[in-house]
């Protein structure tokens, strides 16, 4: 991974604040993540917010709990059944051109991954466990091109490696880009190297022309 890039685009003040609050939505939280290991303005923000949260949190009242609360819980942890716990894995040697987070979630790095290949795109779903959201990691070969495609949903993407450009900008590591239904755009991987992304879909891509309008009523999103 490549710590000294700077990304030019953040996500907004009230993705941060749900972050620092721990109550973003599911695989959210996971390019949001991948995004605070690129930027130091955003982990700095993400801190400032934290501390905030957690004066207003001294400041509540104290709620009153039970006489017998406190013997209660230590009697549960008492009686946990330590053979549910689950195995101690070895550590698989992790991919260092990943960000660690994602390093933790695919020990066995990109080329143990199962990759579908429409064109120069290449995807890997990811289990992530999010019922309503697909988590993919999409590769573009260097100088390939992405269909034109618009969204039916709320589109999460963050640069991990290379970088690609549309008609609104170019995007280089850690770059954190929402896009929605309005937004049609055609991604083009730069020449000089390839490109990994990791991707999360609230709904199908919707591909324009004749070609995708038969295409679009197949197209659906995977959640794991
Ligand atoms: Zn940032």
């Amino acid at each position: 991974m490549n710590a000294r890039t700077t990304p030019s685009f953040h996500p907004d003040q009230f993705i941060l604040a749900d972050y620092a609050a721990g109550s973003l939505h599911g695989a959210v939280a996971l390019p949001l993540a991948v995004h605070l290991e690129y930027c130091e303005q955003c982990r700095a923000e993400t801190h400032q917010l934290q501390e905030v949260g957690a004066q207003l949190f001294e400041g509540l009242d104290p709620v009153p709990v039970s006489d017998g609360a406190l013997e209660q819980v230590l009697r549960c942890i008492d009686s946990a059944d330590p053979s549910e716990a689950p195995p101690v894995r070895c550590a698989a040697p992790a991919d260092p051109s990943l960000p660690r987070v994602l390093q933790t979630l695919i020990p066995a790095g990109l080329d143990a991954l199962e990759w579908k290949r429409i064109g120069s795109l290449r995807s890997s779903r990811l289990r992530f466990g999010d019922p309503a959201r697909e988590v993919a990691l999409q590769h573009i070969s260097a100088g390939g091109k992405v269909l034109e495609h618009g969204h039916r949903g709320a589109e999460i993407t963050v640069v991990i490696n290379g970088s690609f450009s549309d008609q609104d900008g170019c995007y280089r590591p850690g770059d954190f880009l929402v896009r929605g239904p309005d937004d049609v755009h055609r991604p083009v991987a730069a020449q000089d190297g390839d490109c990994l992304c990791l991707a999360v879909l609230e709904a199908p891509i919707r591909l324009e022309g004749w070609m995708g309008r038969l295409a679009n009523p197949f197209l659906k999103i995977h959640p794991r």
